[in-house]
């Protein structure tokens, strides 16, 4: 049986490596989402029915498929129902989840041992054990308050709150919980301690993104995410459970790694992102409050007269594109302008949207080629030879105060520089903020022209346009 379960890890650890592989590329990333599933299904249920421990088989059976059941319907249910643009809120739910599941097998372990330390009177020995759960269960609690913020924001219900000496409170709470995890490992067997760093993790957690504004949320979204990978590893180490252990690894490199891109994306340091001080105590321009001047607005046919006439055109998608799930009649639209002999290519800003890779699943769920994606830094380098730069639903990611209002809470993230073009037009339902609920200067600078409408209607109707030109 042992030797069996050995392979059925060995087998699941093998499809989450290529499973991630497969998750590189967006031909392949169905695929690799379902190979590296069904290896954690054989990883369920191979522990499920073959797993021993000194000769005896689980027997609880009952309650794990009832878990198994309401888990899998409500999961199911929910996968199926969330929209496109709730995907993120969802993997932010799914992430806090996978924290608070380590953060409560930590727990209960340390209940067990504390008994098994009662009956026997062996303190000693157990000190490796202690570290992993103590351990497991901050990183899993601060991952799952954290997450359960992250999720109100994303979908809009919690808003960015901060007050005077927030840091400072966050680094006492983070202190006294790890000293409290110290004495812990120190001294087995006190189990009200451990509630109590878990409520300390869970203060954290929260006060850790609360105050997190602007438009700095991808950062801390993939750093929770390598948080549950950590924890669940710890698990693995627990139960000396490989296959948790490879699944918690490669979940909590690849956020580690995510996390670090995102924060060269954002021109953060991570050491800002772990003390919880940046983008909140700064309110820039909120939208409305300063005098703005005039924005001028430009119709559908005579943005489409430009763009056709046009050498080169680069659009921007954003937030707002996903939102009218636009994507496929901008790929139409795109397709439109090449047979008229004009260069077109997408500027993929990688924080737009509300996930990382968000723009790159949308218009590859349109077929859009990969090859016409320029990233951030290429995109920069060919606006100055670009006639005309198609906003469509982007905001914050094209927003000038980032280079330019040092009190703005996006100063210093890079930026999509589309000024640079000879026009720019800006698609968007109104002259509402983005996410960091600031003011964009762009948008009434003299290049700039606005073409109000939903971004799937009006993309319908540049095309219409254009076909009878
Ligand atoms: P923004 O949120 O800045 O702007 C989106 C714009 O789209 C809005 O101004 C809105 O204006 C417009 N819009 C909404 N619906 C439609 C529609 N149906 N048709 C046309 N326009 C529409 O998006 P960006 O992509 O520019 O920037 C992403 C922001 O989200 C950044 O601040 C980023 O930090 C943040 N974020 C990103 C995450 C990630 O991982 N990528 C995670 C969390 C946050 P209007 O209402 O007037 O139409």
């Amino acid at each position: 049986m042992a030797q069996i379960l050995t392979l059925c890890y060995l087998v699941a650890s093998v499809t989450f490596i290529i499973g991630l592989k497969m998750l590189s590329g967006p031909a392949t990333a169905r695929k690799g989402n379902l190979v590296a599933a069904a290896g954690m299904t054989i990883a369920i249920f191979g522990t499920i029915f073959l797993y021993e421990n000194d000769g005896v088989k689980l027997g609880n059976y009952i309650w794990i498929f009832t878990g198994l059941t309401i888990g899998g319907f409500f999961g199911t249910l929910v996968a199926k129902k969330v929209k496109m643009t709730a995907m993120p809120e969802m993997v932010s739910l799914f992430n806090g989840m996978g924290g608070a599941c380590a953060a409560l097998i930590s727990l209960v372990e340390y209940n067990h041992l504390s008994h098994e330390i009662q009956l026997s009177g062996i303190e000693t020995g157990h000190t490796g054990k202690m570290i992993i759960m103590a351990l497991g269960l901050i990183i899993g609690s601060v991952s799952f308050s954290g997450s359960m913020i992250a999720w109100g924001k994303l979908n809009g219900k919690i808003k960015d709150f901060s007050f005077a000496g927030q840091n400072i409170l966050n680094m006492i709470l983070l202190l006294v919980a790890l000293l409290a995890a110290t004495w812990v490992v120190m001294h087995p067997g006190n189990t009200m301690l451990m509630y109590i760093i878990f409520i300390l993790a869970l203060l954290y957690g929260v006060l850790f993104v609360m105050p997190i504004g602007g438009a700095d949320m991808p950062v801390v979204i993939s750093l929770l995410n390598s948080f549950t990978g950590m924890a669940a590893a710890f698990g693995g180490f627990l139960y000396d459970n490989k296959v948790m252990l490879t699944g918690g690894i490669l979940v909590g490199a690849a956020g580690t790694l995510l996390t670090m891109l995102m924060c060269k994306a954002m021109n953060r340091s991570l050491k800002n992102v772990l003390i919880g001080s940046f983008g909140g105590n700064k309110k820039g321009h909120a939208a409305g409050t300063k005098e703005q001047g005039t924005y001028k607005e430009i119709s559908i046919s005579d943005s489409a007269m430009l763009m056709s006439y046009a050498n080169k055109v680069i659009i921007v998608p954003g937030y707002g594109l996903a939102v009218a799930q636009a994507q496929h009649a901008c790929h139409e639209l795109e397709k439109l302008l090449v047979d008229k002999g004009v260069d077109v290519s997408y500027a993929i800003h990688p924080v737009a949207g509300r996930m990382p890779g968000h723009m790159n699943v949308l218009l590859a769920e349109a077929d859009v080629p990969y090859e016409k994606l320029l990233e951030m830094e290429q995109a920069n380098d060919e606006f100055k030879t670009t006639d005309v730069v198609l906003i469509l639903g982007a905001n914050d990611v094209v927003n000038p105060a980032a280079k330019k209002d040092p009190d703005s809470p996006i100063y210093g993230m890079p930026i999509l520089e589309v000024e640079q073009a000879k026009h720019v037009i800006v698609n968007k339902r109104s002259m509402k903020p983005g996410y960091a609920g600031i003011e964009n200067d762009l948008f009434f600078q003299p290049k700039t022209s606005m073409l109000f409408g939903d971004a799937k209607k009006v993309l319908q109707d540049l095309v219409a346009e254009i076909k009878s030109v």
